[in-house]
């Protein structure tokens, strides 16, 4: 069975990626799995820049075909901010990301927000030249919530409310995997990631000591 690499360091977005990517026939593998240990900065002002290097540097180092996301939410009051910068809105505490928006919004009307997912998909090529790199995307509209609610997902999750009235935090996982961001970005891609894996399964496996 081909393999397909998860470029992630985050155990609750490997586990998203793990459950939305079951359709594919491979074996999906996080980069501790398979003893790749990349921490890959994001300094680019684009989600499809971070994800499009990310996916490339565990591509290479793996020899795999590796998916990598960069994703973030957009708050209308934060001039749809903090966005590409969400990760780092919270000067290195992620755990306070989320009280952090809800503390900039304190009284104020306009609530509006998205979640949005960019996703790499980085196909090794022969020899040395670069990984092919294909990208998709997807989006959810929604609301801040005037407070944190629910205990599923992370990150954002517990702030971000849907027209339906619930959070994102408090719908269980197929449910977010049916509307989320990530869950609309990997539907837009399963169908290029299934070619890709059957034409990866036919390769020849590289050589440990190529
Ligand atoms: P990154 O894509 O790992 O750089 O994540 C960017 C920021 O968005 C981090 O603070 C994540 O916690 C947050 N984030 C990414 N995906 C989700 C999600 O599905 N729900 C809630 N927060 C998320």
């Amino acid at each position: 069975m081909s393999r397909l690499l998860v470029a992630t360091n985050n155990p609750g977005k490997l586990a998203e990626f793990r459950r939305l990517l079951a359709p594919l026939d491979a074996d999906v593998v996080g980069p501790a799995e398979i003893g790749i240990q990349l921490d890959v900065p994001e300094p680019h002002d684009s989600y499809a820049a971070n994800a499009a290097v990310k996916a490339v540097m565990f591509s290479r180092a793996a020899s795999i075909l590796t998916v990598a996301d960069d994703s973030g939410i957009e708050v209308a009051a934060l001039d749809w901010g903090p966005g590409v910068r969400s990760a780092r809105f919270d000067d290195g505490d992620r755990a306070r990301g989320p009280d952090l928006v809800l503390e900039r919004l304190a009284g104020t009307d306009d609530r509006r927000a998205r979640m949005v997912c960019w996703l790499a998909v980085a196909a090794p090529a022969e020899g040395d030249a670069d990984p092919d790199v294909e990208l998709f995307a997807g989006i959810v509209e929604g609301v801040i919530a005037p407070a944190r609610r629910g205990s599923g997902g992370f990150g954002y999750d517990p702030i971000f409310e849907l027209p339906d009235g619930r959070t994102t935090a408090e719908l269980d996982e197929a449910e977010k995997d049916a509307v989320s961001h990530r869950g609309r970005a990997v539907a837009a891609a399963l169908p290029r990631l299934r070619e890709l894996v059957a034409a990866h399964a036919r390769m020849p496996a590289i050589a440990e000591d190529a």
